[in-house]
């Protein structure tokens, strides 16, 4: 799809906001721990090789992605850092992650060596074997298969460098700490049938690192918090001002007087009490923008701005307070005078979490990147 870059709608990310909240981080971390940022999903939306690069520069030593095409986009761009696939690779690319230097999760011995067979003499794959401690994902189930494929990898480490071990959290951004405790204590019988720990053993993502400091582990994945995405919405603070690193504005494009008793938008939902103001903002659904926040705001001059009418593919229409200009700013997310609406605003209204509004944002709208 192309971007369009012939409309005022844009998604400002702020380079400064994702370096900062990593260095808040790291200066965190016990000394020679690593924080790998995970750039998943375009990078939460906010645009995969820059959040690479703002990463970096603020001293992520890796990163994280969920599937092997974002792995070798970062490769293509030039990161020489290690980095690690979060989800299953099919075997059958084995070769690619050998000959691109890319981590793996691995969960199954079969995979392994379905993964062997495919190998090219000489070509090494660096394995990050997955526990599952309870979020019933993917990973080993239990010690004894643990063993095994550290078994099978040792037996075959001309194919296999088993460079990490990790385990995932279901509950870290929650107040109750018991079914965390559960995963910490199945964890802890995992490493204890390894006869060697790997070079990489790490157990948190934001959450796990913002709130639980007790977990081992000399790596985290460091994922919503880099974009200044608080893993629990509001109910848990931060340890420090986590910043929000993406910003939604559109403008006016239309603006009219409209009489009492005319309607907007599909399905006339929406009629005028009385003569008001109507703006058009050229955003939509097909944007990302959900079409379930007919109703919520946006800010329009400090002011908040109610949704009236059904958002359309690529149009949604407001009250305004008074004429504006064509022209004028509209905030979709982020502050405009005194007033903000944050990502958990529009999460909330819609129904679902910060992490899932920030990466449905399309590629229709254009990143533009600044602090640079
Ligand atoms: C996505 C993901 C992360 C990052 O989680 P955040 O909550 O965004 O920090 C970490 N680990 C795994 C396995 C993931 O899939």
């Amino acid at each position: 799809m192309n971007a369009g870059t012939h409309r005022p709608t844009v998604l400002k990310v702020d380079a400064q906001a994702i370096r900062q909240n990593i260095k808040q981080e790291l200066g965190r971390l016990k000394a020679g721990s690593e924080l790998f940022a995970v750039i998943k999903a375009n990078g939460y939306g906010h645009g995969l090789t820059h959040v690479a690069k703002y990463a970096a520069e603020a001293g992520a030593t890796g990163f994280c992605v969920a599937i092997l095409d974002e792995a070798l986009e970062l490769r293509e761009a030039g990161f020489t850092q290690p980095i690690l696939v979060l989800g299953i690779v099919d075997p059958q690319y084995a070769q690619i992650l050998a000959d691109q230097k890319i981590s793996v999760a691995v969960g199954s011995r079969e995979w392994l060596e379905t993964a062997n067979k495919k190998l090219h003499s000489g070509a090494k794959v660096n394995v990050h074997l997955a526990l599952d401690t309870g979020m019933g994902r993917i990973g080993f189930q239990e010690p004894a298969e643990l063993k095994t494929a550290e078994s099978y990898l040792n037996e075959h480490s001309n194919h296999f460098l088993f460079e990490g071990i990790f385990t995932h959290f279901a509950t870290a951004d929650e107040v109750d700490d018991h079914y965390f405790e559960t995963q910490v204590a199945r964890f802890k019988q995992f490493m204890a049938v390894l006869t060697k720990r790997p070079k990489y053993v790490h157990v948190a993502n934001s959450a796990t690192s913002l709130w639980h400091d007790a977990c081992t582990g000399n790596m985290i994945r460091f994922g919503a918090a880099t974009y200044g995405i608080n893993p629990s919405g509001r109910v848990i603070k931060a340890p420090y001002a986590l910043q929000p690193a993406m910003t939604l504005s559109s403008a006016l494009v239309f603006v009219k007087k409209i009489k009492k008793g005319r309607s907007v938008s599909y399905g006339a939902t929406y009629t005028a009490p009385e003569d008001e103001w109507v703006g058009t903002v050229p955003i939509g659904y097909a944007d990302g923008y959900p079409r379930c926040l007919q109703g919520f705001h946006v800010l329009v001059d400090g002011q908040f701005c109610e949704i009236v009418g059904r958002i359309c593919m690529d149009q949604l229409m407001i009250r305004l307070p008074k004429a504006y200009a064509p022209g004028t700013e509209v905030v979709l997310v982020g502050k405009s005078g005194q007033r903000q609406i944050s990502l958990v605003d529009v999460a909330e209204q819609a129904g679902t979490i910060n992490y899932e509004i920030a990466c449905s944002f399309s590629e229709r709208i254009p990143r533009v990147y600044v602090n640079d």
